[in-house]
């Protein structure tokens, strides 16, 4: 998968190539599509959700620029995958997903696999996660009417958020970084995510 999809599209961070030849993918997902684990496609995980592209996941990582000290918030958790890549290079990882279901199922898989620095919580992530904010990197992986402004506040000056924003179907990932308290727009590609539902995100 590295050597096939990640590396030939131009991939270069080897922090993040590392991680994503470390993490094995066919474990965060059901028993029957296992067989499809490492393929170039986001899956189903159940729920109505799926787990993403790798190629997507490396982008999102990449552009995260991690160096191994941050605190990371991660806004959909889905089926554990990136929070376990995003694990192996940083220090800390909050993951939010709003479907009960799909974050018990994440927590006991991370656990298992021994990941004790990821924190699954249950909830609506469109409100951020105040009780641990601010946080150094911020990763939406649903997609985004907006960044929401209280998302935005609880990213640390100078911290980076990653996020498909955009319609319902199609969206744009775009990073931004916090200067002098305001979002500073410096990346952009099209994509397409599910949804993010929530309070302050697309109803329903
Ligand atoms: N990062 C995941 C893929 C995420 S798919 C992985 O590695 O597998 C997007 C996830 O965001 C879905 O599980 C969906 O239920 C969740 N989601 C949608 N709206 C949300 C919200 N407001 N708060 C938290 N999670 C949300």
């Amino acid at each position: 998968m590295v050597d096939t999809q990640l590396i030939p599209r131009g991939i270069k961070d080897q922090r993040v190539l590392n991680a994503m030849r470390k993490v094995p993918r066919h474990l965060f997902m059901p028993e029957p599509i296992r067989p499809s684990a490492y393929a170039d496609m986001a899956l189903p995980i159940g729920e109505g959700q799926t787990i993403s592209q790798p190629y997507m996941v490396a982008v999102m990582t990449e552009l995260l620029d991690l160096k191994g000290q941050e605190r990371v918030l991660e806004i959909g958790t889905g089926s554990g995958y990136q929070a376990a890549v995003l694990a192996e290079l940083a220090e800390e990882v909050y993951t939010i997903e709003r479907i009960p279901e799909l974050a018990a199922q994440s927590a006991r898989r991370l656990a298992e696999l021994g990941y004790g620095t990821v924190h699954v919580i249950t909830g609506d992530g469109t409100k951020g996660y105040r009780e641990k904010a601010p946080f150094d990197r911020i990763l939406i992986t649903a997609a985004a009417p907006e960044i929401p402004a209280v998302v935005a506040d609880q990213l640390e000056e100078g911290g980076i958020i990653v996020a498909p924003v955009g319609g319902r179907l199609s969206q744009i990932l775009v990073r931004s970084k916090k200067v002098r308290g305001l979002l500073a727009q410096e990346y952009q590609v099209p994509c397409v995510f599910v949804p993010l539902i929530g309070e302050y995100g697309w109803k329903g």
